[in-house]
Order: structure tokens, then C-alpha cells, then sequence
């Protein structure tokens, strides 16, 4: 049957046209509290229910509705906000559309209750779907504005059950709220969810206090914060140690004049300093606020979506990156085991299972940041002493001392490094060294700060062997050892050409490789003191890893190679108790980030006795 062509009712024009603005609970949620923002609120309330379906309810404490304003505010595009045609270029950009109101009213039952301070009895009206006032009364109320949306999308089943199916409108609501949030510190929200308070925030506390209120404790214990001035633009940052990580991308947040953005020059740029700090597919968290000269962005290119373009992006990204990694680099820490993790990940959470009042950071509750800052950690140097047992005399531990069969060569350290011995040391406290666990970990006490280290001794030779192959390479000179009648590998066709194109960049590093045949390469030398090394499994390490999403983004560089070449090397369950954890740890003590692999796993981790106290229930957790 052929089906002919129909002219569409107003009312359904109108429906779809709602539906463009208005595709779910969270943008009337969006919609609304933009609106209480823009009307100078100084709080804000939000309360949903059955994520936002029965119904959303926004109070604030602005300006308020004047009564004849309400006739037109629901109707479409009406906006106080564009009073001549000069505006309208700027408002647009801004998002301000006249049309939020007009399309939350046509797919809920909308009552206001409103008052401006001039007024002295407020007014509650109830909205039809065409934006018309049914109902007009006097109420007593407090200035400001509260606005109620019922029975969403109750006209428009269709889509009502299309939004019944989707369960990530939760983390959206959660998403534009913490936003919203973060990026207004001058107003406090909160927000109620089926009942119970979710969050919190407290208006014109310190910009860290607010991140904790929103992010929770664990968040804000473990961000460094800095700030720049350059001049075309400032950036407040706050970004997570080495301590913090995510698996996902959720946590990553760029103000720019307030208004939250994504930016993926400027994330990777970000990320990209945690190469090898953290673990691979694990992404930091950062807060950036930056404040630019509206001149050098251009708003428009996507009005809803967020992106902004930026006429000095590679300033800011280099900029940012530069800040990012010394701030990083500078306060590098030892992993801390947290047996009981009472901040969950879910950001919300806290609100959920604790007395929400324990919670709720005021303004003149600072946090206290407990300073284990690696940059510190130079100071002591008293206590730069290792315990031996003729120092203790409590002490039935054996202390390993060197011998022949230690997995690292003996002047490795002279060729090495070289800065001053003892610079700085990874255990200011010393350390007694009381045994090894499963042929694999070290197991270190601290007998002043009362904690106990697992080193990983695979890991923390990848660690050494990494600085030092990158110090060669950097003097270019990475001594190699020959493979007496070379070592002949077979490869597909696609291995072989792309080991053939990154040639050179294996020479650079010791790795000296001939075309042999069709498909099949012979490696001729390999990196001298890299121990153990298969170099077949060497070549298809790094033939995997350009087939990883882990170099997608950056290419094979010879930072990549050196890192497969460190993790070829030994083997886990190499007979950990032949190690000489003495010079193992005072290798570890001189490189750059001696507290993870290259490859951004831990080498050390540290379970403080005080965790192990509550374990046992030998001290009650806090909260
Ligand atoms: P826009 O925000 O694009 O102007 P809306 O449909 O969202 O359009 O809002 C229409 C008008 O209603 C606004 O311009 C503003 O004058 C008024 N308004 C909306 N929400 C509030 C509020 N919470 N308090 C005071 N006035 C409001
Ligand atoms: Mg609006």
C-alpha cells in the first residue's frame, strides 16, 4: 500500500520540535538549573524522582518570575535574555534559545511557585503542554523561584518508553550536576534523589573544599593543584598524583570561563604526562579551570556539544603540559594499600551510606593533606639509615648482602648515575628487610612510620633498567652484546614490514636486526646488560604493542622499545631470595620515578600498620 503524504498537527510539530531540546530528564534538569543560575541564585535545590521521571523539582533563591512575565515565559522562543537583534549573536552562543521553558512544558505538567523581591506575595501558576497558564494563585513563599515538572513525557508514550529502557540517564544527571557544581563555587547545590541527599555544596568554600564536597575525600586527598598565568590566559589546575587513576575518562573535567568544555588536544596533552606513571588504560583525573580572553575562543562551532575551539590551543597545550609534569614529577608517591575503601567509586556515594553531615565540608573545615610527598621526603636525613642486624639486636631477620648472584651487574651503578649517592632515598625511614613472599615480592618494615613495603622485584628492575637504557640512549650510547650466529626470527608479511620500518629506531637502542629471507629478520645484538632477554619474544613484544590500543595514540618511539626491552628481560619467579635487596633498593633509590614499572604498574606498594590495626578490628574505622 502506498502511503500518502500528511501535513503533521501543530501539536505534534510542537512535540518534536520539544524533543529535540528535551530527549530526556537530564536536559529539563540542565535546562532548569541553568535558568537558576542565570538568575543570580545563590542556592540551588534539586530533587528527582525515579530519575526524574515522576518528576524534577529545581528551587532557587534568585531573581524570580514578575507576574505578567510568567504569561509569556512558557511560550516559544521568549527570553529575557535577547532584548534587540545586537544580542542575539552572543546570546545564541551562550545557549540561550527562548525555548527551555515552551519544551519542558510540552512533555510535563509544569507548576511555578515564584517571587521577586519587590513583590510581596508570591504566585503559583500551573502550565499546560502549550505553555499556557490554567491557573493562577497567590502564595506565600521565599523570594526566588521554584520550578515543577510532573509526569514527563506521559503525552509522548513513545518516547516515554524508549526513555524507560535507558539506564545511563542516571550517570547524566549525575554528570551535568557535578559540573554545574564544580563550576559554580559561588552557589551552593544540592541535590535530592528518591529522598535522600546526594550532594552537597557549600557556596564560596576554598575551590578544594568544593572539589571534596563534589568528588569525595579520596578524590581531594590525592589532587595537586597549581596554577598559571600566562598573557593570554590563566589556568587554575588540580590534578591527581600518582596515587589516583581512573578506567575511565569521567573524572576529567576543563572549566573555561566557567563553562564546562571537552577538549581532546588538551586531555591527551594531560594524559600523555602520566605515560608510565600509571598504569596503561588507566587515565587521570584532572579539575582545570581556565580563564581566557573571549577573543581567542569561538564558541560556536558546536552550541550544545561542548566543544569550543581555541585560537592558542598549542600554547595552552604545551603549557598545560609542562606544569602537569613537574608538579607530577615532584611529588611521586608510594602506592598506599587501602584494605577497607570506604570512598567508593561511585562520587555520589558517600552520601548514600553515611550521615550526610559528616560529610559536607564547610567552609572553614580545610582539609589537611597528609604530606608524603616524595619532594619531602629529601629533607630527613638523619634517619637515612638501613637497619641491619647489628644495629638491631631484636632483630632474627637475615639481611641479604651481595653476592655474585645478583641479577644486576655490580658497577652498574658507577656507569649509571651520577649524582651524589644518597640524594634522596625512596624509605627515609631506612628499612628491614624480613623476608620474601612467593619468589616474587620483597616484603620491607618501616619501623617509624609502623608500615610494611612489597617491593616487586620484576618491576622494580624494569624500573632500573628502563633509567638506565634511557640515560644510554640519551648520550647515545647504548653498549649491545652480539648474538654470536645471529638469531634468526619468522615473520608474516605485515610483522616483517613494520619491523623493517622501525629499523633504525632498533638500531638506536642496541637492538641491530638484517633482513634474512622473505619474511625473516636475524637479530645481531641486543642491549648489553638487559639480562635474560629472549630476543625473539623481544621483536614480538614490539610487534604487539603497535598492534595495541596502548600506541595508538602515540607511535613506536624508542622510549616504546626500551620499555619492551626492560620487561623481556627477566622473569617473574627469578629466585628472589638470591637478590641483594640492599643495591636493588639503592638503584631503585636513584631513578626518576622509582615508584613504578615503565609501564606504569607499582614497584612498591606500602600497607601502613595503622590499616592492618583496623583489619583487626584492633581499632574502630573512623566513619
Ligand atoms: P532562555 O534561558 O534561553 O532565555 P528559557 O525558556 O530557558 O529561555 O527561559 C525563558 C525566560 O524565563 C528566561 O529568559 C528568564 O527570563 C526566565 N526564567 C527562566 N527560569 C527562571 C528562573 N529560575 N528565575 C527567574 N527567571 C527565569
Ligand atoms: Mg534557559
Amino acid at each position: 500500500m502506498i502511503k500518502r503524504i500528511n501535513l503533521l498537527s501543530e501539536e505534534t510539530i510542537i512535540k518534536i520540535a520539544a524533543g529535540e531540546i528535551i530527549e530526556n530528564p537530564s536536559s529539563i534538569i540542565k535546562e532548569l538549573v541553568e535558568n537558576s543560575i542565570d538568575a543570580n541564585s545563590e542556592t540551588i535545590n534539586i530533587e528527582i524522582g525515579n530519575n526524574g521521571k515522576d518528576y524534577i523539582k529545581v528551587r532557587d533563591d534568585g531573581i524570580g518570575f514578575k507576574r505578567e512575565d510568567l504569561k509569556l515565559a512558557f511560550k516559544r522562543h521568549t527570553t529575557s535574555k535577547i532584548s534587540n537583534i545586537k544580542d542575539l549573536d552572543e546570546a545564541l552562543t551562550l545557549g540561550f534559545r527562548g525555548e527551555a521553558l515552551s519544551s519542558i512544558a510540552n512533555v510535563s505538567n509544569v507548576v511555578v511557585i515564584t517571587k521577586t523581591k519587590e513583590d510581596s506575595v508570591g504566585t503559583l501558576v500551573k502550565i499546560n503542554h502549550n505553555g499556557d497558564i490554567i491557573s493562577m494563585e497567590d502564595i506565600v513563599t521565599n523570594n526566588g523561584t521554584t520550578i515543577i515538572c510532573k509526569d514527563l513525557f506521559d503525552n509522548i508514550p513513545v518516547r516515554k518508553k524508549y526513555l524507560e529502557s535507558k539506564n545511563y540517564e542516571v550517570n547524566k544527571t549525575n554528570d551535568i550536576i557535578t559540573r554545574l557544581s564544580l563550576s559554580h563555587t559561588d552557589i551552593s547545590f544540592e541535590y535530592i534523589k528518591d529522598d535522600k541527599l546526594v550532594l552537597k555544596t557549600n557556596r564560596n568554600a576554598e575551590q578544594i573544599n568544593n572539589i571534596y564536597s563534589v568528588l569525595g575525600k579520596n578524590v581531594a586527598e590525592n589532587l595537586l593543584e597549581f596554577s598559571c598565568n600566562e598573557e593570554s590566559f590563566s589556568v587554575k589546575g588540580f590534578i591527581s598524583n600518582n596515587n589516583l587513576y581512573k578506567s575511565n575518562r569521567n573524572n576529567q573535567f576543563i572549566f573555561v570561563n566557567n563553562r564546562s568544555i571537552t577538549d581532546n588536544g588538551i586531555s591527551r596533552g594531560i594524559e600523555k604526562q602520566y605515560n608510565s606513571i600509571i598504569p596503561l588504560n588507566r587515565y587521570p583525573v584532572f579539575l582545570l579551570y581556565i580563564n581566557i580572553d573571549s577573543e581567542l575562543i569561538d564558541v560556536n562551532i558546536h552550541p550544545k556539544k561542548d566543544v569550543i575551539k581555541f585560537l592558542n590551543i598549542e600554547e595552552i597545550i604545551n603549557t598545560l603540559s609542562m606544569e602537569v609534569h613537574n608538579k607530577l614529577f615532584k611529588n611521586l608517591k608510594i602506592f598506599e594499600v587501602q584494605t577497607k575503601n570506604k570512598d567508593s567509586k561511585n562520587i555520589f556515594n558517600k552520601y548514600y551510606t553515611n550521615d550526610s553531615d559528616n560529610f559536607i565540608s564547610n567552609s572553614d573545615n580545610i582539609i589537611k593533606f597528609k604530606d608524603l610527598s616524595y619532594e619531602n621526603n629529601f629533607v630527613n636525613d638523619e634517619v637515612n639509615e638501613i637497619y641491619t642486624d647489628d644495629k638491631r639486636e631484636d632483630n632474627n631477620s637475615q639481611v641479604v648482602t651481595p653476592s655474585e648472584n645478583v641479577l644486576v651487574e655490580n658497577d652498574f651503578e658507577d656507569i649509571f648515575f651520577e649524582k651524589e649517592k644518597s640524594e634522596r632515598k625512596i624509605l627515609v625511614n631506612g628499612y628491614r628487610h624480613i623476608g620474601n613472599l612467593f619468589l616474587q615480592y620483597i616484603l620491607l618494615e618501616d619501623n617509624v612510620e609502623k608500615s610494611l613495603y612489597i617491593l616487586d622485584h620484576h618491576a622494580a628492575h624494569e624500573r632500573i633498567n628502563y633509567e638506565k637504557l634511557i640515560k644510554d640512549y640519551e648520550k647515545n650510547n647504548i653498549p649491545t652484546q652480539n648474538l654470536i650466529s645471529g638469531f634468526l626470527v619468522e615473520l608474516t608479511n605485515n610483522e616483517f614490514d613494520l619491523v623493517i620500518s622501525i629499523k633504525d629506531k632498533l638500531n638506536s637502542v642496541g637492538i641491530e636486526i638484517e633482513e634474512f629471507g622473505d619474511n625473516s629478520i636475524i637479530i645481531r645484538s641486543i642491549p648489553a646488560y638487559i639480562e635474560n632477554i629472549d630476543p625473539e619474544r623481544l621483536i614480538r613484544d614490539i610487534i604487539d604493542s603497535s598492534n595495541k590500543l596502548e600506541h595508538s595514540i602515540y607511535d613506536i618511539d624508542p622510549y616504546t622499545i626500551m620499555k619492551k626491552a626492560c620487561s623481556a628481560s627477566i622473569k617473574t619467579g627469578d629466585n628472589v631470595s638470591k637478590l641483594d635487596v640492599v643495591k636493588l633498593i639503592e638503584m631503585l633509590d636513584k631513578c626518576n620515578m622509582p615508584f613504578t614499572c615503565p609501564h606504569g604498574r607499582p614497584t612498591l606498594v606500602k600497607i601502613t600498620k595503622n590499616q592492618l590495626d583496623k583489619e583487626f578490628f584492633r581499632i574502630q574505622n573512623e566513619g
